[in-house]
């Protein structure tokens, strides 16, 4: 297994992910990540045994989930809403198909 260090993972946050930030403390015998995206009201945890495993941990969760939202952003029938308006005026709510390329 290679190791990981805190300033790579942390080097890949700020590259990547350049609207999030983070802070980690040592806490109750563990790692903490707090990571919120800047603006935000609301934060994600998470923890590892070392400061660089809770980082990466922070950093893997942190990137599927933009990931996620950009896929959902693409979604050509709701724009990352996640429902719209059908004939007749009822709400759908969207299962963001992905349309081949
Ligand atoms: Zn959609």
């Amino acid at each position: 297994m290679i190791p990981i260090s805190s300033a790579a993972v942390t080097a890949r946050i700020a590259a990547e992910l350049p609207t999030y930030r983070w802070i980690t403390k040592f806490s109750r015998g563990r790692w903490l990540v707090r990571i919120w995206e800047w603006g935000d009201c609301r934060s994600y945890d998470y923890t590892g045994d070392t400061e660089a495993r809770a980082l990466k941990a922070a950093f893997d969760a942190t990137l599927a989930f933009e990931r996620a939202r950009q896929r959902r952003l693409a979604c050509p029938y709701c724009k990352g809403l996640g429902w719209y308006i059908v004939t007749g005026g009822d709400k759908e709510m969207c299962r963001h198909p992905q349309v081949a390329a």
